[in-house]
């Protein structure tokens, strides 16, 4: 997707050659223009599959998720790190490991908000090893509901993440995909 190989570009910073950060419009700063952009997209991509719902989990994920779930008109669930006060509920839980935190997170849909035969895309700002998102299609199947397909927003191919992902079955929907870091520089596929 050129828009946002163009961003990448212009905004986005190589961290020892295994990294990218994209704090001014994905992580930390948000570009709603673009995240909507994406949200299309993926929408575009998902548009025969009637998707019931869109997963995600918090919070890097969240942004370009409801923009898809704004696109499809469905709901988006984000999948929570942090047990809530105020949520009594039974869950369904997975753990993750965090490819950038370097720590394993405990993280829980509440089942009253994902039923069983539902249609969910599940959507993620980085495709790395892909504990997060395999984390995600645990949640699902813990609700007997079905995958529908993985939307990512960066995948790096050089990690495992992908080949991990479609091994297992599922469709992997990319809008960029990173073949290797060279020199600050991005290479793509
Ligand atoms: P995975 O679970 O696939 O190993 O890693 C994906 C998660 O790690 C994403 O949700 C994202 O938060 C984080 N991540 C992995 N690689 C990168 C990266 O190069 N840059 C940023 N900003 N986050 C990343």
């Amino acid at each position: 997707m050129q828009v946002l190989k163009d961003k990448i570009q212009a905004e986005g910073v190589v961290i020892q050659n295994s990294l990218l950060k994209v704090d001014s419009f994905l992580n930390h700063q948000l570009d709603p223009e673009l995240m909507m952009k994406l949200g299309e997209e993926f929408a575009l991509r998902f548009k025969n599959n009637k998707v019931t719902k869109v997963l995600t989990i918090e919070s890097s994920g969240i942004a370009v998720a409801i923009m898809v779930g704004l696109a499809l008109k469905v709901p988006v669930v984000f999948a929570r790190k942090k047990k809530s006060a105020v949520c009594n509920d039974e869950v369904y839980s997975t753990t993750v490991y965090s490819f950038t935190k370097k720590e394993s997170n405990y993280v829980t849909v509440s089942k009253e908000l994902l039923a069983t035969g539902e249609n969910v895309m599940i959507i993620d700002d980085f495709l790395a090893n892909g504990e997060a998102a395999l984390g995600l299609t645990h949640i699902v199947e813990q609700a007997g509901a079905n995958v529908v397909g993985i939307g990512i927003v960066i995948e790096k191919s050089f990690q495992p993440g992908a080949e991990k992902l479609k091994s297992a079955g599922y469709r992997v929907e990319s809008l960029v995909r990173i073949k290797s870091f060279s020199n600050g520089q991005v290479n793509y596929v």
